[in-house]
């Protein structure tokens, strides 16, 4: 990538990389707006083009900005933040409800089953765009400015 910095633009923008639309490529990227706008579904660096389709399928790039996403890295990372707040959540929800509350078993496994899946399948695709967005953010993988 050829940095396009010119001088008469130097009060500004110190450096501009015309290709990637980062202002100063010398700055680290913003880390909590990117997970923020990956979490809402949105591309970390501009914040308007979607990052997945058909619920979890990741687009190849962003249809506003052109940044490419087919290079990120979220592998199992969605699923196993996932499970690790559901659980956390679940397990002593689920001891207070049957200490305090004690319902009918089948009331009991109804209530958590439908709370589980529904709380898994809204954290899913929302942890997956704010990992994607973190990756963007550390430049880790193919997301790095000079790769
Ligand atoms: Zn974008």
């Amino acid at each position: 990538m050829i940095n396009h910095a010119t001088s008469s633009h130097e009060d500004h923008t110190a450096a501009y990389d015309a290709d990637t639309g980062d202002a100063d490529t010398t700055q680290e990227r913003a880390r909590w707006p990117a997970i923020w706008r990956g979490w809402r579904g949105k591309c970390p660096r501009c914040g308007s083009g979607p990052v997945l389709h058909s619920y979890l399928k990741v687009n190849a790039d962003c249809t506003v900005c052109r940044q490419e996403f087919h290079h990120h890295r979220a592998d199992d990372g969605p699923a196993y933040l996932t499970i690790l707040i559901v659980g956390h959540l679940m397990a002593p929800l689920l001891h207070w409800s049957f200490v305090h509350w004690r319902p009918e078993p089948l009331t009991l496994f109804t209530i958590f089953s439908v709370g589980c899946v529904g709380l898994s399948l809204y954290l899913l695709p929302r942890l997956k765009g704010a990992l994607i967005g973190f990756q963007w953010a550390k430049e880790m993988g193919g997301f790095a400015r000079n790769s």
